[in-house]
């Protein structure tokens, strides 16, 4: 017998008629890219969207038609979205910190038809749209009197473009499982590969990031998603904040300390996310000026593991409460955050400290376990660890294009590439990435925590941790660390440090130190290129 419920499909715009319906004079603030911080709501949001997806249909795109975006997190942006999913689009966020051949490959991929562009990418587009065929049109998110000279044909600013609808339109409607969003992970091996989410996936993994121990935010918070529309969907928070009617305040296309603490002091934000990275320039920031952070209450960490310097900072410094976070573009993305279940709540100090380390437990909607590699289950001990498989409904099935079968079995396990152990209170720490783990005489050494060991150390900026090959065992751990400026610390300073907080066999062999460690486009340490580069270092 089936259940007599009403058959209400998930659909992503109905998000947006919650919000506007509820919490239509919310706030949706931006740091416009022209420069002025400009304000909407909730409600204008809507009306705008409306439009977008009237122009879209009258413009001749259709149920299932990718749609590019190459853009800051705007209002702009947040409408241009809605607008496309509520016609049946299909959003597809592209990450401007490609190489532009890149990006070119992964819109052919897609056949995206449509590119909304912001200012700061249109050189970008100009380089990258004439090698993709099926774009048939660019539209620059501005207006008339910003839009500069452009060698694209078709190009039209978003303002007037958006003008030609008056709104009269009814948000289309089709199955939740229909595809609403698109997003390619960076591959740092091997091409891009594209997830695509469903409306349904959408609107579960959002129910998923806004629960009280998942991201806990609600109507009372004013949220600032650091973290861009194109990593992942901001880790859900362009749906989950209209879903819980939160303000919304979104920092364009400033991340530096300076512009961030701007947005958190005269905003009054009380909750934010982003990488480890943009949270160290606040840090910093707030040092150089000696500020507070009187209105912040969290800041959610993920994208790579948080050092636990970080934490501590902002925890005893400036009391805002870290949430780490685990996720992956695969998983729309949230996986894991570690709030503290009762079992750990009333730890203090440096034992709450340790848990924080953790990337913490899944929400309802994300299975979790960790297996040896012929698929037996480890136990959950908090020290045997393996790879790290995941499944849900806001999981991918499969990739764009791909086979369906690249890492997922049979039972619909999803092999996240990541090593973690799980403990005996469902929280999961990564130790590392498959292929960045370090094989010293059959054991496995984690790179993420030494590298998290020797960021603590005062003198150092940032830190990586590769194997380099070793004729006895193998692979031995080097250490390669940016000092901070007008620091000067030695190999023995920063071994001296870390000595006797972890494994002695654990220690580096060898300290080097460079001006800069390489990243990925989304900010995390780009190991592939320091293996390279460390191709033929020979240990001493
Ligand atoms: P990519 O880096 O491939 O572009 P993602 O942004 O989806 O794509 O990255 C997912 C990966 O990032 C995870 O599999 C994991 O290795 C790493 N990661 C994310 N959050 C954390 C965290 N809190 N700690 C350690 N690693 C993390």
């Amino acid at each position: 017998m089936l259940g007599l419920m009403q058959p209400w499909p998930l659909l992503c715009h109905k998000i947006l008629d919650h919000a506007a319906a509820q919490h239509g004079g919310r706030e949706v603030v931006s740091r416009s890219v022209e420069g002025p911080v400009v304000r909407t709501t909730y409600a204008g949001i809507r009306t705008r969207a409306l439009k977008v997806a009237q122009r879209l249909e009258r413009d001749g795109y259709r149920v299932g038609d990718r749609i590019a975006t190459l853009a800051w997190n705007t209002a702009r942006h947040l409408e241009a979205w809605y607008g496309i999913m509520g016609m049946g689009g299909i959003y597809h966020t592209l990450n401007p910190r490609l190489f532009p051949d890149q990006i070119a490959w992964i819109m052919n991929h897609a056949e995206d038809r449509l590119l909304f562009v912001d200012l700061t990418f249109l050189p970008l587009a100009e380089k990258i749209v004439p090698s993709v065929k099926s774009v048939r049109k660019v539209v620059v998110l501005t207006d008339r009197a910003h839009m500069p000279q452009t060698s694209l044909p078709d190009v039209m600013p978003y303002e007037e473009w958006l003008a030609e609808a008056d709104g009269d339109f009814a948000w289309r409607s089709f199955d939740e499982n229909t595809a609403a969003g698109m997003c390619y992970t960076s591959g740092t091996t091997g091409n891009p590969k594209g997830v695509v989410y469903s409306h349904r996936s959408n609107v579960l993994h959002a129910m998923m990031a806004a629960m009280p121990d998942a991201m806990g935010i609600s109507a009372r918070d004013v949220v600032l998603p650091v973290v861009p529309m194109f990593h992942a969907n901001a880790w859900g928070l362009a749906q989950s904040c209209p879903m819980v009617g939160a303000k919304i305040v979104m920092p364009g296309g400033k991340m530096d300390g300076a512009s961030i603490y701007e947005l958190l002091d005269t905003e009054k934000v009380t909750f934010s996310a982003a990488v480890p990275t943009v949270w160290l320039m606040l840090l910093q920031y707030l040092e150089e000026t000696c500020s507070m952070l009187p209105h912040l209450g969290k800041v959610v960490i993920g994208g790579a593991a948080c050092p636990l310097a970080i934490t501590r900072k902002f925890q005893e410094n400036y009391g805002v409460e870290v949430i780490h976070a685990w996720g992956m573009t695969e998983m729309s993305p949230l996986g894991s955050l570690c709030t503290m279940k009762p079992d750990y709540d009333a730890l203090e100090g440096e034992e709450r400290l340790a848990v924080q380390q953790k990337q913490g437990h899944a929400p309802f909607g994300v299975e979790m376990k960790v297996t040896d590699d012929d698929d037996h289950d480890h136990p959950w001990d908090g020290k045997t660890f393996g790879r790290l498989k995941v499944r849900g409904p806001a999981v991918a099935a499969a990739y764009y294009g791909g086979d369906g079968k690249e890492q997922f079995d049979e039972d619909g396990w999803f092999d996240t590439g990541d090593v973690a152990h799980i403990d005996a209170c469902g929280y999961m720490q990564v130790t590392d990435r498959a292929k960045d783990v370090i094989k010293s005489g059959g054991e496995w050494i984690s790179s993420i925590d030494l590298e998290n060991l020797a960021v603590g150390h005062p003198d150092v900026a940032e830190a990586a941790v590769i194997g380099v090959r070793h004729s006895r065992w193998d692979e031995r751990p080097l250490l390669v660390v940016v000092r901070k400026p007008g620091k000067e610390p030695e190999k023995a300073d920063i071994l001296a440090f870390m000595d006797g907080k972890v494994a002695k066999w654990w220690m580096p062999d060898e300290v080097v130190f460079v001006d800069e460690i390489p990243h990925t486009a989304a900010g995390k340490i780009r190991k592939t290129a320091l293996r390279e580069q460390f191709r033929d270092f020979r240990l001493p």
